[in-house]
């Protein structure tokens, strides 16, 4: 306790003075790579303070709401719940700050604090903790209590996307975030650099989303894995797309409900058009194109513009048997594929009748698709051809030792 003491005591001053300067290095070196983040910050701690975090709105920072007070949620009934968002929202209203989303404190959240985020008018969580593999000389028995609390995922199980649930768009936390590396494994700067560059790795490899978890009050020990990762992610090919999860959450609902056009050009000959949603491009694998495209990525052809003629024997879309789950078709919709009900395999390249479909079934789909030889025509799951995502993020839980003693109290 007494070196949590210690620490804490460097990482925030009396006044908000110290954090302020950490924040603008902070904010000063993302814009090198012009890139934004996400910092969640406690309403309590944003309502104490005045003019500190404002001013980044401008500068491609956004902010969301960590609970009105740094406490386990899912100790609240769901009416306490709903109470404090709703407060926490008229909170930053009042401050003119911008505020989208919600991550729980701990990262805890339960059934009732999802439906109290979304009837309190917020369009996104981003707390539900994602764990990637670390190598087994880090683990620890602390780190593994730590993933129980946060009640972690695998990712070795899990896709690290963004789900449109129930009219709530979720987006998982990576980790191991700062904390893990700084507090937890106290590991090099060198070794935590690997392990983000490895994740930005897998990330980009199956097209997902990479959440860069960094509390501001960490970023020296950090800022070497930070920039090894912006500037990796900046030069990879197709683009990885750095931006903010308001924006993310947007992007994922209006891409799932563009509207994919096609009819037969000439005999054997299809054209797919979409309906012209600012950033949603086609994909095309293993299909004979007649207007031009470009290679995406080795595998799949982009065209050059909103539509691409082809030739295909079959429907290069994925058929769905009429008694497959909802949900199978909504996940589908979701990664940007094209998805038709059909009564049998004959029509499709693709075909599934599945009795169920589980969380636990989407990676492996995802791989059985993407790894299939078969051809297909998709919709890119991120804007404007870029394969996958990142978002640097971290909360804000105080900018003085004062909001730390209260978050105690
Ligand atoms: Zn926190």
């Amino acid at each position: 306790m007494l070196r949590r003491a210690e620490t804490i005591r460097k990482r925030y001053g009396l006044t908000p003075k110290l954090m302020e300067r950490t924040l603008s290095h902070f904010v000063s070196l993302l814009d090198e790579f012009d890139c934004g983040a996400t910092f969640p910050i406690t309403t309590t701690t944003l309502a104490r303070s005045r003019g500190v975090v404002e001013k980044y709105q401008a500068q491609k920072i956004e902010f969301a709401a960590h609970g009105y007070y740094h406490t386990d949620q899912t100790e609240l009934s769901f009416n306490q719940q709903l109470e404090q968002y709703v407060a926490a929202r008229r909170l930053f209203e009042e401050r003119g700050v911008r505020c989208d989303g919600f991550r729980s404190p701990y990262l805890r959240s339960n059934p009732e604090t999802l439906a109290a985020i979304k009837q309190a008018g917020f369009s996104y969580d981003s707390s539900q903790a994602l764990a990637w593999d670390i190598p087994e000389d880090m683990e620890t028995h602390e780190y593994r209590r730590a993933l129980d609390f946060y009640g972690a995922v695998s990712a070795q199980v899990y896709p690290s996307l963004p789900r449109w649930d129930n009219d709530l768009v979720r987006i998982p936390y990576c980790l191991p975030d700062d904390e893990a590396f700084v507090d937890r494994f106290q590991t090099s700067a060198s070794r935590m650099t690997e392990l983000w560059m490895r994740i930005l790795g897998s990330t980009f490899a199956r097209g997902e989303v990479f959440t860069v978890a960094l509390h501001p009050e960490r970023i020296l020990p950090c800022q070497q894995a930070l920039v090894h990762v912006l500037r990796e992610a900046r030069n990879l090919q197709p683009k990885v797309w750095m931006t903010q999860l308001y924006q993310i959450a947007a992007w994922w609902k209006k891409r799932a409900q563009a509207e994919v056009h096609f009819h037969q050009e000439s005999p054997g000959e299809m054209c797919v058009s979409t309906n012209g949603t600012e950033g949603v491009t086609l994909l095309a694998r293993h299909v004979q194109a007649t207007s031009a495209a470009r290679m995406w990525d080795g595998s799949y052809l982009q065209p050059e513009g909103p539509a691409l003629k082809f030739r295909a024997t079959r429907r290069p879309f994925i058929g769905v048997s009429p008694g497959s789950p909802a949900y199978l078709t909504s996940f589908l919709r979701q990664q940007g594929y094209i998805v038709e009900e059909a009564q049998d395999a004959t029509n499709h390249t693709f075909y599934l009748d599945r009795a169920r479909f589980a969380y636990e079934d989407e990676l492996p789909l995802l791989d059985e698709i993407e790894q299939g030889d078969f051809p297909l025509v998709r919709l890119g799951r991120w804007p404007n051809g870029a394969r996958s995502a990142l978002c640097v993020t971290g909360d804000i839980d105080a900018l003085t030792i004062w909001d730390y003693a209260l978050r105690v109290f």
